[in-house]
């Protein structure tokens, strides 16, 4: 390379700082000829790529809730938050999602899947429960779709889950069934992901990152239950 375009290339890349330091650009004393531009001195066409939007919070109506929420839930829809938020799926692009979670929370899930998002730790979907027939958990689960408020019970318990007051989120839940000792899978067709000592992408094992993107903030995981042992769920 001749040195004028040596001394031109680093200037440019440099010239800020150049400046800012008060050093003297060296002087190019032969301008290069007409016939040889110095293309290494033009600069980058600015970038055109744009920023996937940022997350949004906002109220949710009874309507939006659907099936997810009835009059004897334990959580008011004043008291419940839409986020909208992007995720990194599994097809290694970024996608839009929704989860439905506690006001007082609101803040921190949005702060949650953002760092999902930059740990590229892959989500399948993130629709609202109130897109499968009945809000049915099962379905959702089936559909391995990352969902948080369902007003519903807890299996086989006469108590609320923390999902019913917006509380929990399940991750990915086909790929990180609740397995109870009882038998009972969930979902029902999670038997290919009981090997839990399998590593592939979305199935979570204790002290990965993006199970720590909960436990560092005080959520529980569900994954470290006994009965039963609930990978994919995480409450606070
Ligand atoms: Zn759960």
């Amino acid at each position: 390379m001749p040195r004028w375009i040596a001394t031109l290339a680093i200037a440019t890349a440099a010239g800020a700082v150049l400046v800012q330091c008060g050093s003297t650009p060296t002087r190019v004393e032969s301008p290069p000829p007409a016939t040889s531009p110095p293309f290494v001195a033009r600069a980058t066409p600015p970038t055109t790529r744009t920023s996937p939007p940022p997350a949004t919070v906002r109220p949710v109506s009874v309507a939006e809730l659907g099936p997810s929420w009835r009059p004897d839930c334990p959580v008011a829809p004043e008291q419940l938050r839409r986020i909208d938020v992007n995720y990194f799926g599994f097809d290694a692009k970024i996608h839009r999602g929704s989860v439905i979670v506690h006001e007082e929370l609101a803040a921190e899930v949005v702060a949650i899947f953002e760092q999902l998002l930059r740990l590229r730790y892959p989500i399948e979907k993130m629709r609202t429960v109130d897109n499968y027939p009945g809000a049915e958990d099962e379905l959702s689960m089936q559909d391995n779709n990352t969902s948080a408020f369902n007003c519903r019970g807890i299996p086989g318990a006469s108590r609320w889950s923390e999902h019913a007051f917006g509380r929990a989120i399940d991750l990915n839940p086909l790929l990180n069934p609740a397995i109870h000792q009882s038998g009972l899978l969930e979902p029902k067709t999670a038997a290919p992901y009981l090997d839990r000592s399998r590593i592939v992408p979305g199935l979570l094992h204790a002290g990965d990152p993006a199970v720590r993107v909960f436990t560092d903030r005080g959520w529980q995981w569900g994954g470290e239950w006994q009965d039963p042992v609930d990978y994919q769920h995480f409450e606070r």
